[in-house]
């Protein structure tokens, strides 16, 4: 068993009630996370991302989560207040069956991180109607190890291209440098 440590927890609370579907969420993270900082934003490298059906007034901000290798062998329909939800729409994962999550250049897997350095997580503070909000917890939890995430970069680099590529690739540039 791992060392107990304090860990301190946020949690972004979204109000579907309360989307409108503006998109300023995924404008400000795919600002945040350009290079160099605020150069650029494309929504398709954000970290929230919404899911839209103007027709049936469906918003739902979703957050990228981990990155899964494989694609689940299971589908999820949610019916709430009367509103059908597609199989995957709450789904956080990076997984191979959609492009979601995934920078469009690369392919690598994008993850929030919830504004690392920041106080306020910032699609939370350009959120103008409240759709989502920020708490803060401590919690105890016992220590343990992840992945880096420059490991699961590798690891989804080699599961698109392949591991051969990767390491010509790796090669390839060692001799310019
Ligand atoms: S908390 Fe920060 S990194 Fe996460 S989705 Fe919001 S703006 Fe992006
Ligand atoms: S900024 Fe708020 S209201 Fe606008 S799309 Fe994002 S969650 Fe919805």
């Amino acid at each position: 068993m791992g060392e107990k440590i304090k860990k301190k927890v946020k949690t972004i609370k979204i109000d579907l009630e309360k989307c409108n579907g503006c998109r300023a969420c995924e404008v400000i993270c795919s600002a945040f996370h350009a290079s160099p900082k605020y150069s650029s934003n494309n929504p398709a490298r954000s970290r929230v991302r919404m899911i839209r059906d103007p027709i049936k007034d469906i918003y739902v901000p979703v957050y990228a989560g981990e990155y899964a290798p494989a694609e689940c062998m299971g589908r999820d329909v949610y019916v709430i207040d009367g509103k059908e939800y597609g199989e995957c729409d709450f789904c956080r994962a990076v997984c191979p069956s959609r492009d979601r999550f995934k920078e469009p250049d690369s392919g690598l897997p994008l993850k929030c991180d919830m504004c690392e350095g920041e106080e306020e997580p910032l699609c939370v503070k350009w959120c103008i109607t409240d759709a989502l909000t920020c708490e803060e917890r401590e919690e105890e939890v016992e220590e343990e190890e992840k992945p880096a995430d420059m490991d699961i970069a590798l690891e989804s680099l080699v599961e698109k291209h392949g591991l051969e590529k990767i390491a010509d690739a790796v090669a390839r540039m060692s001799k310019k440098g």
